[in-house]
């Protein structure tokens, strides 16, 4: 097991220290990211998101062993560590301008950032610093593979969506509602099932237990869920009276889901997806 006494970034051979291939490519990486304006709360989370561990102890990254990598000089060489970073890299990174020029996030792009999603991996996505000074959204798993999202443009798809859901209100309503329930056929065949068993002078207790949960999951099938259908009347009544914004954005849609064509998707409080 590796200890993470050695410097992120390096590991030991032949009595010395020298760059760990993935691990000085990460570090890189903080250092250009940060340069580049992603605050530390961001790197901790694309770090976390792309599933690089710290070590093989510890899997998941915080705020401060991020920062004592964007401040620990040992990287620009000098001691028994060979440098990975350069002199001026680390002085950019270590100026504080660079820490104070952080763009402070509105409520919709906060909102966004917690329930903006890729449709392809399921994993959030994240929300860059361009070289020009602008945001884009993008899965880091690639999987989106028409041009990074800008801010306006991902806003500006949700309420698309949302006007069209205006003008369909029927759409984010429940089918049927807590009075159509009923047994259907398949999971009174699992009922039957159970009461032969039972019967029997020796049931098989591992039978038994299967074929129960497999009726629980066909009596669940035919059951309609009484709170989805109330907030399936809240959403529908809540489309009716607001324009599309922000606050019917947030009162309404559980997930955004962005496909690899960078086709935006809803899901809805109720649990619908709506196109
Ligand atoms: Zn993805």
């Amino acid at each position: 097991m590796k200890l993470r006494t050695i410097l992120y970034g390096y590991t030991f051979q032949n009595a010395g220290y020298i760059p760990d291939p993935s691990e000085s490519n990460v570090v890189q990486s903080i250092y250009s990211e940060y340069i580049g304006g992603t605050t530390i709360a961001e790197i901790v989370k694309w770090l976390n998101t792309t599933g690089i561990p710290y070590s093989s102890d510890k899997k998941t990254w915080n705020k401060n062993m991020v920062y004592r990598i964007l401040t620990d000089t040992r990287y620009i060489g000098g001691g028994i560590y060979p440098q990975i970073i350069s002199k001026e890299l680390f002085e950019r990174a270590n100026k504080k301008e660079n820490i104070a020029k952080q763009e402070p996030l509105t409520d919709e792009l906060r909102w966004l950032k917690q329930k903006a999603f890729c449709h392809a991996c399921g994993k959030q996505l994240y929300r860059r610093r361009m070289k020009d000074g602008s945001y884009r959204w993008i899965c880091l798993n690639k999987c989106i593979k028409s041009k990074p999202i800008r801010d306006l443009d991902l806003q500006n798809m949700i309420l698309e969506k949302l006007s069209l859901l205006k003008d369909h209100p029927e759409s984010i309503a429940d089918d049927f509602t807590v009075e159509d329930f009923s047994l259907s056929p398949e999971a009174r065949k699992y009922e039957n099932e159970i009461e032969r068993l039972i019967s029997e002078p020796n049931p098989s207790y591992q039978l038994l237990k299967s074929v129960v949960l497999d009726c629980v999951s066909k009596r669940y099938d035919c059951c309609v869920n009484s709170g989805t259908y109330e907030i399936s009347k809240e959403l529908t009544a809540a489309l009716s009276k607001e324009p599309p914004g922000f606050d019917l954005m947030k009162k309404i849609c559980e997930k955004i889901a962005v496909d690899e064509n960078g086709e935006v998707h809803l899901t809805l409080k109720n649990g619908k997806d709506c196109i």
